[in-house]
């Protein structure tokens, strides 16, 4: 993995002079990350650098998780859903199942940390275990401006009890009571998902999905959610190709706290109906280095999400100087400011006439997407994060009025 030194070529030496002197400053203290999954999703991919990096600055970072079973995700899915403004029908019985298994874990789950940590909904009753002394802060990765209020109303009595929460775009932003921070996710450009790959590796990768160059290719990364909307690639993609020939690859995989991805990928198969030009790939977790080929193989990438939190795909994707089409939703307009980093779309339609004129001027494509490097290296770097993180901390001890960042 990589050390902090080694970001000075990218970031330059002051930024990580600065993080070292903020990790001097949080001596001592004990940082207790907690979520419900080890791999999957965004949460995961962020917590597997930060964590590292903050104990390499002399932070004492951990990472625990909350156990559940089935009914417990399913339930839990459904909330994110539900948060995210999907129409969800939310049962008694659903926080029912919520609360049993949370107080499974308020029972067993060790709180050590003088910050407490803690990622998305599904571990946010812990804090009911809260004292006096420590500090609790809830990270919600979701976006909540469209919320299911019966949802929103009953974490928010979990939500009150904490000293802040952080959340990734400022158009997520609740009426609390409590400090919000706004701080957006990172990418890593050093991990295995974002270095920079040998060109034989990439079209290895490209071999070993069948996959060849002869037309240019457009694909989207995402777990099988619908909220990711798979199938509408699909139709963006078809719509595309009566003009243009094109191939398409829908990679992705499924997380453990996400029981719904199988239903998803069934039906994405259906839809492609065993299109040869539309491959369907089931990536096993931890390939972060063949995502990063197939990201680095294609003409362009596409986030055409219904709902998104941040949307790391679309960093990973600018990092690499791509052209991106990615819906304007969630953190997404963040990262792509429409025609200057990217393009933005609101419909199947809009993805598809978007893509075409990719294709159809490689130089615009190619300017797109150097933009969208740039704007990356500016605002979405793990360095960024890390500094943002330890002024989050140090706030938490700030003796009056906490400051936003
Ligand atoms: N990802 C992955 N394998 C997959 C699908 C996604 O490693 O099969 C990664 C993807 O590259 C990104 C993260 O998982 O780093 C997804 O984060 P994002 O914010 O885009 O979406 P989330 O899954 O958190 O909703």
């Amino acid at each position: 993995m990589a050390k902090l030194e080694d970001y000075i070529p990218i970031v330059g030496r002051n930024v990580i002079n600065e993080l070292k002197l903020l990790g001097e400053r949080l001596e001592g203290k004990v940082i207790q990350n907690i979520n419900s999954a080890a791999v999957g999703g965004g949460v995961a991919e962020i917590l597997h650098r930060i964590v590292p990096l903050l104990r390499e600055l002399g932070v004492d970072a951990r990472w625990d998780f909350i156990k559940g079973g089935e009914q417990f995700f399913w339930v839990t899915k459904k909330f994110h859903n539900a948060l995210h403004g999907r129409i969800e029908m939310i049962t008694k019985e659903m926080f029912d199942i919520f609360w049993e298994t949370s107080l499974i874990n308020i029972q067993e789950v060790k709180i050590y940390g003088d910050i407490v940590f803690i990622h998305d909904p599904q571990p946010i009753a812990l804090v009911e275990k809260r004292d006096d002394l420590s500090k609790w802060i809830w990270r919600c990765h979701i976006d909540i401006s469209r919320h299911d209020p019966n949802v929103w109303h009953y974490l928010k009595k979990f939500i009150l009890s904490y000293n802040a929460c952080v959340l990734s775009s400022p158009g997520f932003s609740q009426n609390l009571p409590i400090k919000q921070f706004l701080i957006s996710p990172s990418i890593d450009p050093l991990s295995d998902k974002n270095k920079r790959l040998p060109k034989k590796y990439i079209e290895s990768v490209l071999t070993k999905y069948g996959i060849t160059k002869d037309k240019p290719i457009v694909t989207q990364i995402s777990r099988f959610d619908y909220l990711k909307d798979p199938v509408g690639v699909i139709e963006a993609f078809r719509r595309v190709r009566k003009y243009k020939d094109c191939q398409l690859i829908l990679a992705g995989g499924t997380a453990d706290d996400d029981p719904e991805s199988d239903r998803v990928l069934q039906e994405v198969i259906e839809k492609a109906n065993g299109d040869p030009d539309i491959h369907v790939l089931l990536i096993p977790p931890g390939s972060d280095l063949e995502i990063n080929a197939l990201q680095r193989a294609s003409t362009i990438i596409v986030q055409k999400s219904l709902r998104e939190g941040f949307g790391l795909t679309v960093s990973e994707a600018l990092w690499k100087a791509k052209p991106v089409v990615a819906s304007s939703v969630g953190g997404i307009p963040l990262q792509i400011k429409h025609k200057y980093s990217g393009l933005l779309c609101h419909s199947i339609e809009g993805a598809a006439f978007s893509i075409k004129q990719l294709l159809n001027s490689p130089e615009y494509a190619k300017k797109l997407g150097e933009a969208g490097r740039a704007h990356i290296r500016q605002n979405f770097l793990l360095t960024r994060h890390l500094r943002d993180y330890m002024l989050l901390f140090l706030a938490m001890y700030h003796p009056k009025d906490m400051v936003s960042l």
